[in-house]
Parts: structure tokens; C-alpha cells; sequence
């Protein structure tokens, strides 16, 4: 099936995000004088306000920091409901919202917060590859 859902248009802040994402990496700005990376992509470091950003390759491995499963949803989300959202703490730095795939959203009791997890991306169309996140199997 394909995708149905909004598709993100690579920008001059974003491209090099997409980029990587199409090879399945992950690419996160990074603050060249506070060294801090951060998420999501703009024009200045949110942590210092220097515009002297440069791109990292990172791990693709985090943590899960929240969760909620969501039982609405409108245009092409609306059919893959229930699903869990969950924000995800970067083993690099900052914070990711994200769709959390590999868990079961009829068991919530077995997600736990904490729980490593590691990024994969799906083809939205030739040229945006999606990210997601799932756990890291043991
Ligand atoms: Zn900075």
C-alpha cells in the first residue's frame, strides 16, 4: 500500500535530515560553539541562538521517554489506529515525537519508558523516507 499521509517537504534547514533519512541514516544539527545538538532542524542553535550549525551523523539509538496510544486520527493515520506516539530521548541529545512501531498498542502495560529503541525509516515516496522508531531487540 502506499503512502497516504502528509509527506514533508525537504527545505534549506531540513534537506540534509532528508538526505540522510533516504540512505537510512540519521542526521541531527549540531551547534559548532555550544556543541549541543538539537531537534527539530532551524537556523539557530535553540540552546545558545549561534547560527554556526553543522549536521552529525548520530547512532539512530535512544531511549523512550513517553508514550500515549492513540485511538483518533484523521486522513490516512485515521487507518492505522490504534498506534502509539511516544517522544524519544536522543542518545545524542534532545527530544524526538514519533510514531513507535514493533509494540503492541493493545498492551500498553508491556511498553515500557526507558526501554531502548533505535530509528528506522520507510519510504514515503522517492525522494522523503519517514522515520520511525521501535525497540531493540534483546
Ligand atoms: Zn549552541
Amino acid at each position: 500500500m502506499s503512502y497516504d499521509k502528509p509527506i514533508p517537504t525537504p527545505g534549506l534547514h531540513t534537506a540534509p535530515f532528508w538526505d540522510g533519512a533516504k540512505v537510512g541514516k540519521l542526521m541531527l544539527p549540531r551547534c559548532i560553539d555550544c556543541n549541543r545538538v538539537h531537534w527539530y532542524p532551524r537556523h539557530l542553535c535553540p540552546w545558545c541562538h549561534s547560527n554556526r550549525l553543522e549536521w552529525i551523523e548520530a547512532s539512530g539509538e535512544g531511549t523512550l521517554y513517553s508514550f500515549a496510544v492513540q485511538y483518533t486520527a484523521f486522513g490516512g493515520w485515521s487507518r492505522e489506529i490504534p498506534f502509539v506516539s511516544a517522544y524519544i530521548d536522543l542518545k545524542e541529545g534532545d527530544r524526538m515525537l514519533t510514531v513507535l512501531r514493533g509494540v503492541d498498542p493493545a498492551a500498553p502495560e508491556q511498553i515500557r519508558v526507558g526501554m531502548p529503541v533505535r530509528i528506522f525509516f520507510e519510504p514515503a515516496d522517492d525522494n522523503v523516507h519517514i522515520p520511525f522508531w521501535r525497540p531493540i531487540e534483546d
